[in-house]
């Protein structure tokens, strides 16, 4: 199968109890596809500025991850400045600076308009739109977002949502979206939206997945040390999709595991500021963590 990811890539201002790193490489796109090149090989889609370091985008390409669809444009590559206090689940953003993301309006490599799975990660919802309709018939389209876009376009966050099958989002997210304080109700509007299957992050408290006659509890790995949660959403929606690509199935049983895989790659995204932990993770340390959640929920 091949999976197309449409994201931001970024500059991330971190500050958590751990310490602050100014202007490290962030963004959905990047994190998401980090995590699902572990089981498949991403196309991406995204833009950057001049600024934005080569090594970077040479790091995807060893990754097998597919760059043909990202731009780099004069100017400057999006910013957002972001602070964690001793709850990792509670994050106040500072800043956002759209940049290059202004005026990017992409054109898909024909390579990508033929893509099993798409996934619309944290960007612009009017953008989301406009990328999935360069594709044919992808059999999967799933999608994220982020309270910004909650809190500036919802009319085409709604618009987006009902051409989706699965929305991730975490339940700060959907129950700002629905206006409704109870995850089960929120959950349940997404789905009578258009969605089949919602995927609400509980950030240390794990995940839910549910549609309209399945669910299914996954836990987050119990963690001491949360250096940086940048990204653990995104990571997730990686391994998830990753899986999922790589296996060519959509059966329930693979749902479940798509989303202890998913799981698993947000539990190390979190061990180390920005996408760091990336860089040496290996898939017998997966494959470690994987047989370790399997036991955690075991009974
Ligand atoms: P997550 O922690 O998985 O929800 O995603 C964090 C990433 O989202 C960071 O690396 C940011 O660069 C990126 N991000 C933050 N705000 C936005 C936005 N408004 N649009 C697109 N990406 C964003």
């Amino acid at each position: 199968m091949s999976l197309v990811i449409v994201g931001s890539l970024a500059f991330d201002t971190i500050q958590t109890p751990w310490g602050r790193r100014e202007k490290i490489v962030g963004g959905s796109c990047t994190y998401c596809s980090l995590a699902a090149s572990f089981f498949t090989a991403p196309k991406i889609v995204g833009v950057v500025g001049k600024d934005f370091p080569p090594d970077v985008i040479e790091f995807f390409q060893s990754k097998n991850i597919d760059t043909e669809g990202l731009e780099i444009k004069p100017g400057k590559t999006f910013h957002w400045e972001g602070h964690y206090g001793h709850d990792p689940n509670q994050r106040e953003t500072i800043k956002t600076e759209m940049n290059v993301f202004e005026n990017f309006r992409p054109e898909l490599p024909a390579s990508y308009r033929t893509a099993d799975i798409v996934f619309l990660a944290n960007i612009d919802p009017d953008l989301q739109e406009d990328i999935l309709s360069q594709v044919s018939h992808p059999a999967l389209v799933a999608m994220d977002t982020i309270n910004y876009w909650i809190a500036n376009k919802p009319d085409s966050l709604w618009r987006v949502l009902r051409k989706v099958n699965i929305f991730f989002a975490n339940e700060e997210e959907i129950k700002m979206l629905t206006q409704e304080a109870n995850l089960i109700k929120a959950g349940k509007r997404v789905l009578a939206s258009g969605p089949k299957l919602v995927v609400t992050k509980k950030g240390e408290h794990g995940a839910l997945v549910f549609g309209k006659n399945f669910v299914f509890g996954m836990l987050a790995l119990p963690c001491e040390d949360v250096v940086d949660p940048t990204g653990a959403g995104d990571s997730f929606a990686g391994g998830f999709l990753g899986y999922l690509d790589k296996v060519g199935s959509l059966s329930r049983k693979d749902i479940r595991k798509a989303a202890v895989y998913g799981s698993v790659l947000a539990s190390f995204a979190i061990e180390d500021f920005g996408f760091e932990r990336f860089k040496t993770l290996t898939n017998q340390e997966i494959g470690a963590r994987f047989r370790h959640f399997k036991k955690l929920v075991a009974f």
